[in-house]
C-alpha cells in the first residue's frame, strides 16, 4: 500500500515549515505536496525550545511558535496546512529510502513515492554514549533537540527548583541552557573541555566578557576538562557527575549540549556526502537530479567563502527552504543561493549577532568591561570576512552585515581598530550607475577605501540582501522574541 505525490518533504522542522510556505506562495495544487515528520507536531520555531519555552513565568507553547513566526511571517496552524492540501504524515519515522526508484518507506509499513524529494532531516544530538559515558537513559539527564527533549526538561528542572545542575557542553545549547536554569533558580555549574566558552565561535576575549557576565549570576565554570561518569542512586537517578580531572560534582540534574550529527543515514551510499552533509549545489540539489536538500543536513556553496560549508542556523535553514522551493519550481528564474551565514544567540539581558566567517585576524572593538556595545572583525586576505556584535542598534547591525557581505577591503588594520564600530557604519554604497565609472565605493571616512566589486549590480544587489537581513536581525533583537 502507498500514496504518490509531486512533493515530498522528509523531516518536518524549520525548513519544511518554510519550504511549505513558499510552496504556497508560489502557487501548488491541493494534494501535491506531503510532509512526512517524526515529530507529532506541525513545523515549529525550534530554537524557542532553548529560550522562550524554558522561562519560568508566561513560557511560549505550541501554537505560538509554528513556523513562520520566526521570520515575522504566517503561522502555519495544523488548519493552514490541511486548507492548502498539503498532506501532513506525522508521528512517523522514514526507515529507509530509495532514490532509484524514488520511494520512501515509513515506520508504518507505508510506501510513499515522491517525483521531487527535499530532505530536511536536520540534526540529532550526540548522546554521551557516543563519547564512551553510559547514563543518558537516566530520568535527570536531559539533551535538548526537540519539544519531547524541551517538554521533559521542563518538568526536570520545575522538579528541582533551588537544586543544582551540571551543564556538559560550552556551546550554544550549554550557555542558553545555563542561563535557563538560572532564571529557573537553579545553580549551574558548566563543565566542558575548551579553554573558553563557545570556542568554535568566539574568541577568549569575546568568551570572557560572557563567561564574568554569568559568573556574576551565580554561574560556575569548570573548564579543560571532560565527564567520565555518572555516580547514581539505587533508583537509577544522577546524584553526581565524575570528571577527568578527579573532580565529583553533585548534581540534582544534568543537561548535555555536546554537539549534532546530521541525519544521512538514509541516503549514506545513495547521495554524496560532503563534510557530514548531503552535498547540493546553489539550487540544494544532491547528486541525485530528484532529491534536494536543506538545512542542517545539507553542505552547500557559500559563494561568499568560495567553498562549501555545512551550517546549523536557523537563518539558513529557512533561507535555503526558500530557495530550494524557487529553483523547483522556476528553475529559469532562479540563480545559486548566495548566501552571508548569520547566526545569533541570545542570553539573560545579552543578545549578539555574527555574519560570515570567523577566519583569520581578529580585531577587538567597543566596551568588553560594561559589555554596553562590544564587537570583532575577522579579516582574512585584506578583506572583511567576520563581524560579531553584541548591543547593537537596528543600523549598527545592518552596518556590520552589509561591512561583511562586500568583503570591506581592510587597508589598515590598527586604524580599523581603531574605528571599531564606526568602521562599519561609515561604509555607505552609492547607488547603482549605469556605467559604473571607478573601483571605489564612497566612505563617510576618507581613511577608508572599500574596493567595488567589478560587478556592481551584485554588490548591490548583496547590500540589499544583507540590508533585508540586517532589518530582519534588528526586528528579532528588538521584539526579545523568544524564538
Ligand atoms: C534548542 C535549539 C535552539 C536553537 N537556537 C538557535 C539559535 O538561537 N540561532 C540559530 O541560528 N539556530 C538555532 N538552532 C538551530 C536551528 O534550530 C536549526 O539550524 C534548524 O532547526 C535547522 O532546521 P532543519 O529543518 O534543517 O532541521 P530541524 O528543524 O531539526 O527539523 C528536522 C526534522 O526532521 C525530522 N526527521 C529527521 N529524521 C527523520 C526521519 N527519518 N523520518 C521522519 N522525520 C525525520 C525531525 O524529527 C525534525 O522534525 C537551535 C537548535 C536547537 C535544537
Amino acid at each position: 500500500m502507498g500514496r504518490a505525490f509531486v512533493y515530498v518533504i522528509l523531516g518536518g522542522g524549520v525548513a519544511a515549515g518554510y519550504a511549505a510556505l513558499e510552496f504556497v506562495k508560489r502557487g501548488i495544487s491541493p494534494g501535491e505536496l506531503c510532509i512526512i515528520s517524526e515529530e507529532p507536531v506541525v513545523p515549529y520555531e525550534r530554537p524557542a525550545l532553548s529560550k522562550g519555552f524554558l522561562l519560568p513565568e508566561d513560557p511560549a507553547r505550541l501554537p505560538s511558535f509554528h513556523t513562520c513566526v520566526g521570520a515575522n511571517q504566517e503561522r502555519l496552524t495544523p488548519k493552514w496546512y490541511k486548507e492548502h492540501g498539503i498532506e501532513m504524515v506525522l508521528s512517523t519515522r522514514v526507515k529507509s529510502a530509495d532514490v532509484r526508484r524514488k520511494t520512501l518507506l515509513t515506520s508504518t509499513g507505508e510506501t510513499i513515492s515522491y517525483r521531487i524529494l527535499i530532505v530536511a532531516t536536520g540534526a540529532r544530538a550526540l548522546r554521551l554514549e557516543e563519547f564512551g559515558v553510559n547514563g543518558s537513559d537516566a530520568p535527570n539527564v536531559c539533551y535538548l533537540r526537540n519539544l519531547a527533549d524541551a517538554t521533559r526538561l521542563v518538568e526536570v528542572m520545575q522538579s528541582n527548583t533551588g537544586g543544582s545542575a551540571v551543564v556538559i557542553g560550552g556551546g550554544y545549547i550549554g550557555m542558553e541552557c545555563a542561563a535557563s536554569l538560572v532564571i529557573n533558580k537553579i545553580n549551574v555549574t558548566m563543565v566542558f573541555p575548551e579553554a573558553h566558552c563557545m570556542a568554535r565561535l568566539f574568541t577568549p576575549q569575546i568568551s570572557n566578557y560572557y563567561e564574568e557576565f554569568y559568573k556574576s549570576k551565580g554561574v560556575n565554570f569548570v573548564k579543560g576538562t571532560v565527564l567520565t561518569s555518572f555516580e547514581m542512586d539505587s533508583t537509577g537517578k544522577v546524584v553526581a557527575v565524575r570528571l577527568k580531572d578527579e573532580n565529583v560534582l553533585s548534581a540534582d540534574m544534568v543537561v548535555v549540549g555536546i554537539g549534532i550529527r546530521p541525519n544521512t543515514s538514509l541516503f549514506e551510499g545513495q547521495l554524496t556526502i560532503e563534510k557530514g552533509g548531503i552535498k547540493v549545489n546553489g539550487r540544494m540539489q544532491s547528486s541525485n537530479s530528484s532529491v534536494y536538500a536543506v538545512g542542517d543536513v545539507a553542505t552547500f556553496p557559500v559563494k561568499l567563502f568560495g567553498e562549501s560549508r555545512r551550517l546549523e542556523h536557523v537563518d539558513s535553514a529557512r533561507k535555503a527552504a526558500r530557495h530550494v522551493v524557487a529553483a523547483i519550481l522556476e528553475p529559469d528564474k532562479t540563480g545559486d543561493f548566495d548566501y552571508l551565514p548569520f547566526f545569533y544567540s541570545r542570553v539573560f539581558s545579552c543578545s549578539w549577532q555574527f555574519y560570515g566567517d570567523n577566519v583569520g585576524e581578529v580585531l577587538h572593538f567597543g566596551d568588553y568591561t560594561s559589555g554596553n556595545t562590544f564587537g570583532a572583525y575577522w579579516i582574512s586576505k585584506g578583506r572583511l570576512v567576520g563581524s560579531f556584535l553584541e548591543g547593537g542598534t537596528k543600523e549598527e547591525y545592518e552596518a556590520i552585515a552589509r561591512a561583511t557581505r562586500l568583503k570591506a577591503k581592510i587597508e589598515d588594520p590598527a586604524e580599523v581598530e581603531r574605528l571599531g564600530l564606526g568602521f562599519a557604519t561609515a561604509i555607505v554604497e552609492e547607488p547603482p550607475s549605469p556605467s559604473p565609472p571607478s573601483s571605489l565605493v564612497h566612505t563617510a571616512n576618507s581613511s577608508i577605501v572599500l574596493e567595488k566589486p567589478i560587478y556592481v549590480w551584485h554588490a548591490t544587489a548583496g547590500v540589499v540582501v544583507a540590508a533585508s537581513i540586517a532589518a530582519f536581525a534588528y526586528w528579532y533583537g528588538r521584539k526579545r522574541r523568544r524564538w
